[in-house]
């Protein structure tokens, strides 16, 4: 072996000895950097801190003796900064508390003797508005009379146009729970405003969160301080990954109990008011451990498939379905068009049940 070769391989061992000590005590500052993390998470205080990693960049180019130009050494330990963010974040960027490799059970959601998620799937049936005493009491009890217990009913509309019928607001939750207490009813009921979270706990048992405030995160992080069941709705042109993120903020704020509905979304279709995307229900299911239900009213927008597209979402293995009912859809306040009279649903609850694929409480 001659001389250069000789020195080398002394030289390529001297760095091979100087990887393990950089190895080394990049993983002793990874340790480090975890339990700051933890620390920081204890806190609340942000993972990512600008000002402190600035300083530390500024401190290490004044002792930047070369050969590296400050740049080099900058770039490279942004590199390392970065790595240990990733680290502290992993877990709750990689593992989302409502995933599936989270949680491998289902989250079943209790309400008032009702399961949501469970062996059992629901039907929640209702008017998409809360107009009065005696239009709710009326579809309330063809309801029970059928053994429905969930109805829903909007008292808080969010409207494409600033025109029309808006909601009774708190007026519409208080008319819920009195006909809910008359008949002994779960009640779903929408909420817009993050001040209204805590209040309408009061008067319904579950918040719905609907297609257009799918991403107001300010709501979505007062839901997250409640304990009433919420039921989160996919957002007009949302894909799933962002309903699953939308979800992840109402779980990771602390309420774990949250229902997600597919209610179709925007596409270039015409015929039909929504494009049920009856793919996302299995694909929900298996991507998180929550409650998945499909409203057919509003991901069709017509009554004359109602009862296919329920069977399809039952098929597909969604815990339950939601559908519009008004005594006199003709008069309705709002969705006229969509919404079922009650013998009509009657005869769509009757399909629905003698196809074998809803599996009752
Ligand atoms: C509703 O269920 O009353 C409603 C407005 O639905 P979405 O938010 O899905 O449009
Ligand atoms: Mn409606």
């Amino acid at each position: 072996m001659s001389q250069n070769s000789k020195d080398l391989e002394q030289l390529r061992d001297q760095l091979d000895d100087i990887n393990m000590k950089l190895l080394s005590l990049l993983s002793e500052r990874a340790v480090i950097a975890q339990e700051i993390g933890i620390v920081k998470q204890k806190q609340g205080i942000p993972k990512y801190d600008p000002v402190r990693e600035r300083e530390m960049l500024e401190e290490l180019v004044q002792h930047n003796e070369g050969p590296f130009e400050d740049s080099t050494v900058k770039h490279l330990f942004k590199q390392i900064f970065k790595a240990s963010l990733d680290l502290q974040q992993e877990d709750h960027k990689k593992i989302l508390l409502v995933s599936r490799k989270k949680q491998q059970e289902n989250t079943i959601v209790h309400v008032k003797g009702v399961e949501i998620g469970g062996s059992a799937q629901v039907m929640i049936a209702g008017p998409c508005s809360v107009e009065s005493y005696d239009q709710l009491k009326t579809v309330g009890t063809a309801l029970k009379d059928a053994g429905i217990r969930v109805m829903r009913g909007g008292a808080f509309k969010p409207r494409t146009s600033p025109y029309d019928f808006q909601g009774l607001g708190i007026e519409g939750l208080k008319l819920l729970k009195q006909v809910a207490d008359e008949l002994d009813m779960v009640t779903v009921s929408e909420i817009v405003h993050p001040g209204h979270i805590e209040l309408a706990a009061n008067y319904i048992d579950i918040i719905q969160i609907g297609a257009r405030n799918m991403q107001n995160f300010e709501l979505l992080k007062a839901a997250g301080q409640v304990g009433v069941p919420i039921v989160l709705k996919r957002g007009l042109s949302a894909t799933i990954e962002e309903l699953i993120l939308a979800a992840e903020y109402i779980v990771a704020g602390g309420n774990p109990n949250v229902i997600l509905i597919e209610r179709g979304i925007r596409t270039y279709e015409k015929w039909t008011r929504n494009t049920l995307d009856i793919s996302a229900v299995p694909i929900l299911k298996q991507e998180t451990h929550l409650p998945v239900l499909v409203d057919v009213t509003h991901s069709t927008g017509r009554k004359d498939i109602l009862v296919p597209c329920a069977k399809a979402a039952l098929a597909a293995g969604a815990d339950g379905v939601m559908v519009e009912v008004h005594p006199d859809p003709a008069t309705a306040l709002s969705d006229a068009q969509q919404q079922l009279n009650i013998e009509q649903f009657h005869d769509f609850w009757h399909r629905v049940k003698s196809s074998g694929l809803f599996k009752e409480q």
